[in-house]
């Protein structure tokens, strides 16, 4: 097997170092990230992933007419490679890139594609991930939060908890059981769910060194409407 880069993607490498020399903060590769303090370090790369976003080097693999780029893994590569050379700083959006967007272009409706995606890569809305519930972790399939269809919504009561990002987030990716006469690892519904919600409340677990970084989240009667389900 051939391992060498085509021309282009040697040239895409070359744009990127270009590109990373000439953007990266210079106020992180001073500091370096464990000096950076939690508050400040969320805006500073909240500002970095968005001009990553103008740039052109987030969401490489995924389609142009969702935000992305259409390229391939190599450059997706190439580009993790050259950001960990300069000691780029990390992106704030982690679920959104690496788990909702992805899921949304693969499972979305054409609506909800056009919709969420690039302002996952932008950083506009950030996203967390509300599977964890304090009796449901790697039993996933145990979860209890639950979602009553209402007419065209869903009200939704329950706990989530070790809700990463929360505390900022905008957009929450619910597991919620909507069906409880089914086996338990079915009849569960995946919602994009609005965390500015009436009846949404986010309270952080504050961590022995003082940052606070994940939360617990709770619904109270929380009214979903159901194109908010995904696909
Ligand atoms: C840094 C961090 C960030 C997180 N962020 C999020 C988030 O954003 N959103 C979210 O939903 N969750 C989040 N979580 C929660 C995480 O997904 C859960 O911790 C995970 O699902 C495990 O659940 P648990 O902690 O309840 O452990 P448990 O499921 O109670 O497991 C405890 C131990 O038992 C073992 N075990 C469990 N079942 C079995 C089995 N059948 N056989 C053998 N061994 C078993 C496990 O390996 C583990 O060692 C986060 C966790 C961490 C640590």
């Amino acid at each position: 097997m051939d391992f060498a880069l085509t021309p282009d993607q040697q040239a895409f490498r070359e744009r990127v170092r270009a590109w990373l020399e000439a953007n990266v903060p210079p106020e992180w590769t001073s500091l370096g990230s464990t000096e950076v303090p939690r508050a400040a370090a969320y805006e500073l790369i909240r500002r970095w992933q968005g001009k990553l976003f103008e740039g052109g080097f987030i969401g490489v693999t995924w389609p142009r007419e969702y935000g992305g780029q259409g390229l391939t893994f190599v450059e997706e590569m190439i580009l993790h490679e050259e950001m960990a050379l300069q000691k780029a700083p990390p992106i704030l959006n982690i679920l959104g890139v690496g788990m909702a967007g992805p899921t949304i272009i693969a499972y979305g409706t054409e609506e909800q594609k056009k919709r969420y995606p690039a302002k996952i890569l932008s950083c506009e809305e950030i996203w967390c991930q509300g599977y964890s519930e304090p009796n449901s972790g790697s039993d996933l399939a145990s979860l209890q939060t639950r979602a009553v269809k209402a007419g065209d919504h869903y009200v939704i009561n329950g706990q989530k908890v070790w809700t990463s990002l929360a505390h900022v987030a905008d957009w929450m990716m619910l597991l919620a059981r909507t069906d409880p006469s089914a086996p338990r690892h079915k009849g569960l519904t995946y919602f994009l769910l609005d965390m500015h919600a009436p009846g949404v409340t986010v309270k952080p677990l504050k961590q022995i060194t003082g940052d606070a970084e994940f939360n617990e989240v709770f619904f109270d009667n929380v009214r979903v409407h159901e194109r908010q389900v995904l696909g």
